[in-house]
């Protein structure tokens, strides 16, 4: 290619992924990438992922994107965490925050002081001392102040949206910005004969799209990335068994609106809740090998506060990802590269974390192997570190009640998630990954949550004397609880900034 072309660009694909990459790559990248997105109504897209994580916030402002005409286009509430009911054990919960607990004293974490009057018996739950909880229990909501150090702005936030409102939000910006969009059903893929790059795809009517770099978002059937260049498959299902959802929108029930998701433990796996403006969106994640599909829709209606508002949809998938998520010259983004599972609603974190990457490593004129590989290590290492996280979701827990909670209790976790609860339960300290998402409050919630607690915590929290750490613990609580208290009602804030 000349020097002074535009790279061509083929997303093969127009769901949240293929409409996301549209969307980054034609607003940072225009002078560097000629965007051609090519999607089929007739095979359609996957149609759930409702609940983000607060990155997302940054894609949107990144690319210039109204939020307020963004939530009212998919109808979408703001979201500080996610609800975990029964994970623990029966009658547990907690809530996962987008935010921190307390605040460091001297350098060491609020934890280990919280940890030493735990054990003491004279502190509230840990939740108590973190704004995004309390507002969530509150079912409050305002956006962040300014001010970080203020322990009243230290949370953030993400959406909770339709699924199937993102992509076509998304499709109007892409094409603003110059992006093309071609319907249609990709039937063949023709390769160069010698590099085996892919040259150009064929759609069912004849039409030839030729590219230099190919984006393979076509969602759990990986066309590009699976279907022609067959790169192997990494399968985690011996530790994320769920394997298929059950998924049904309802009409929302009197009262507020819950500024958090909430996933609630079942039988064989767990259920998820996302409200959004106009409606609930439901769906039971489950492991066929433990439940049949009419147990769980059956189990999914029955636990719905609302008759099913459509007809409940059935998706099957496999825990895993694609040993490299870049090959030759066809990137997979989205559910063409892997897919763990939503039970922290992980999904469009990495695909925007795909993109985030593409863009920095985006060929100069031709794909190189350094691109590809620093590309490739740092999706490795998102996936990984996402895997222990989720694993540990299912295996903190004393249930005993079902198959299937025996096993994930029972089940051998990888070294690297024995070696960070070993660390956890000896000195309540959290491991450190090298990369990737969730952060230390995210650890700390959910293994205090389902009932990991440290016998240790830093010695240095022992210098304080008992009373006025307790002094200072109850002022952070106060803190907090009058912060949240001056906080508008969530559903009241929907309809101000709407
Ligand atoms: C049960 C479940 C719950 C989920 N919940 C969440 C969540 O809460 N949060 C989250 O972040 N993520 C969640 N996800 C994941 C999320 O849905 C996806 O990451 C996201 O929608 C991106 O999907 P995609 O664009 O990769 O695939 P898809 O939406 O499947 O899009 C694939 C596209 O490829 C096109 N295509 C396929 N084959 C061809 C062909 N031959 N020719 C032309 N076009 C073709 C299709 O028409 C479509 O446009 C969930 C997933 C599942 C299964």
């Amino acid at each position: 290619m000349a020097g002074e072309e535009r790279i061509r660009v083929v997303i093969v694909g127009g769901g949240t992924a293929g409409w996301m990459t549209a969307a980054a790559l034609a607003t940072l990248a225009p002078g560097a990438a000629e965007v051609h997105l090519i999607e089929s109504a007739e095979i359609g897209i996957v149609g759930v992922g409702e609940a983000t994580l607060p990155h997302l916030r940054a894609f949107v402002t990144r690319l210039g994107i109204d939020e307020a005409a963004f939530m009212a286009a998919t109808h979408a509430t703001f979201k500080l965490g996610i609800e975990f009911r029964d994970f623990g054990a029966i009658g547990d919960a907690y809530i996962h925050p987008f935010g921190s607990y307390g605040r460091a004293l001297d350098g060491v974490g609020f934890h280990h002081y919280w940890l030493r009057r735990h054990h003491a018996g004279t502190v509230p739950p840990i939740g108590d001392y973190s704004t995004a909880v309390a507002a969530a229990a509150a079912l409050r909501f305002t956006r962040p102040g300014a001010d970080p150090h203020d322990l009243a702005n230290a949370y953030g936030y993400a959406y909770q949206f339709d699924a199937t409102l993102f992509g076509p939000f998304l499709r109007s910006h892409a094409e603003a910005r110059g992006a093309k969009r071609t319907e249609g059903r990709v039937v063949s893929v023709e390769r160069d004969g010698e590099s085996g790059d892919i040259a150009a795809v064929t759609l069912a009517d004849g039409t030839r799209i030729a590219g230099d770099l190919f984006i393979d978002c076509s969602g759990f059937r990986a066309l590009l990335i699976g279907g022609t260049l067959d790169e192997a498959w990494e399968d985690w299902s011996h530790w994320l068994p769920c394997d298929r959802a059950v998924a049904a929108p309802c009409a929302s029930p009197e009262g507020g609106i819950e500024p958090y998701t909430r996933a609630t433990a079942m039988a064989a796996g767990w259920r998820w809740r996302i409200p959004l403006t106009h409606r609930i969106g439901n769906g039971y994640v489950y492991a066929s090998e433990y439940l049949s599909e009419g147990a769980a829709t059956d189990a999914l209606v029955a636990a719905m506060e609302n008759p099913p508002l459509a007809e409940p949809r059935h998706l099957r998938f496999r825990a895993g990802r694609r040993r490299r998520s870049w090959v030759g010259n066809v990137v997979s983004i989205g559910l063409a590269s892997g897919f763990l599972e939503p039970l922290e609603s992980t999904s469009i974190y990495l695909v925007q974390m795909a993109i985030t990457q593409l863009i920095e490593h985006f060929p100069a004129a031709r794909v190189c192997a350094a691109d590809r590989d620093g590309f490739n290590t740092l999706v490795d290492a998102e996936y990984d570190r996402l895997r222990d996280f989720l694993i540990l979701h299912y295996h903190a827990t004393m249930r005993d009640d079902s198959p299937f909670w025996d096993h994930v209790r029972t089940m051998t976790i990888p070294d690297s998630l024995t070696a960070a609860i070993t660390l956890w339960r000896q000195t309540g300290q959290v491991a450190r990954y090298t990369h990737g998402l969730f952060l230390e409050p995210s650890w700390i919630a959910v293994y205090l949550g389902q009932n990991i607690v440290p016998e240790g915590w830093d010695p240095r929290a022992d210098l304080p004397d008992g009373a006025s750490l307790d002094r200072a613990l109850a002022a952070l609580r106060g803190g907090i609880a009058g912060a949240v208290a001056a906080m508008p009602d969530h559903a009241a804030y929907l309809g101000a900034t709407a």
